[in-house]
């Protein structure tokens, strides 16, 4: 849930769903219709489907419980080694290393003089050398303690090198390129009608909550106004979330997923 979505926006939402979804095989065995319900408003509903594609294969697989093993969540749907060494770190207590964007960061400046400072070593190296960093005891202790010094410290953009305990052997200790704006583009998110397209995905979902509907109807509920082009964009975007599994199609109407 807090891939990409704050944290005190999904601690209401997190509740809710432990409530309805106490456990792995019950939000296995809940539809998927349901499961998209329950994280409508969350942003992002793909994570939901493969959330329940996850504890579906943990039911079957792993008798409805999660592998300690970074090696077998990654085999899970949604878990990519961050997620998977998060766990085994931060919920199993577990000796692995965790490298997150932050700490990808910070063992780049303390191992190399840096050039930008959005640069980061390949991503190989990074795990490596954090592996090797990892101290004998509390390793847990010391990824959550890195991640927020990368966050409240050697931050992304003004990393806060005067008051940096650490500053005495890190390599790109005051570098002048910390003092470089950068001016590197945003990447353009797609809009209609001035709102980005992600917004009316959720708005989508939530008008298919509980009827099947065409693109032109869906258009009306969503503009007043809605012409032609409307429509055929609302198609378009229905289709696409048609090919993500959070919809499917009967001829003209879409509906929410029910597999
Ligand atoms: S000295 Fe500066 S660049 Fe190096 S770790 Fe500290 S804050 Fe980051």
């Amino acid at each position: 849930m807090a891939q990409q979505t704050q944290v005190s926006r999904v601690a209401v939402y997190y509740r809710a769903w432990l409530k309805q979804f106490p456990s792995f095989s019950a939000l296995a065995s809940a539809p998927a219709a349901d499961v998209l319900r329950a994280w409508s408003g969350l942003g992002y509903n793909s994570r939901a489907l493969r959330f329940h594609q996850l504890a579906q294969t943990v039911v079957q697989q792993h008798r409805s419980r999660l592998p300690r093993d970074p090696e077998a969540l990654q085999q899970l749907p949604g878990i990519g080694r961050y997620t998977a060494h998060a766990l085994c770190s931060f919920a199993f207590g577990m000796h692995v290393p965790v490298v997150d964007v932050n700490i990808r960061r910070i063992i780049t400046r303390w191992t190399k003089k840096v050039g930008t400072s959005s640069e980061v070593l390949p991503e190989k190296e990074s795990w490596q050398l954090a592996e090797g960093l990892l101290p004998v005891c509390r390793s847990s202790d010391w990824n959550q303690a890195l991640m927020d010094f990368g966050a409240m410290v050697c931050t992304a953009r003004r990393p806060k090198c005067d008051v940096c305990p650490v500053a005495s052997y890190c390599r790109s200790a005051h570098s002048r390129t910390f003092l470089t704006i950068q001016t590197k583009e945003r990447k353009k998110e797609p809009v209609w009608r001035g709102i980005p397209r992600r917004l009316y995905r959720g708005k989508l979902l939530k008008l298919l909550h509980h009827h099947a509907l065409t693109a032109e109807e869906a258009a009306s509920a969503l503009w007043s106004d809605a012409g032609a082009k409307d429509a055929e964009w609302t198609e378009r975007l229905l289709d696409a979330m048609v090919r993500d599994g959070l919809l499917s199609r009967h001829g003209k109407r879409f509906r929410m997923t029910t597999v």
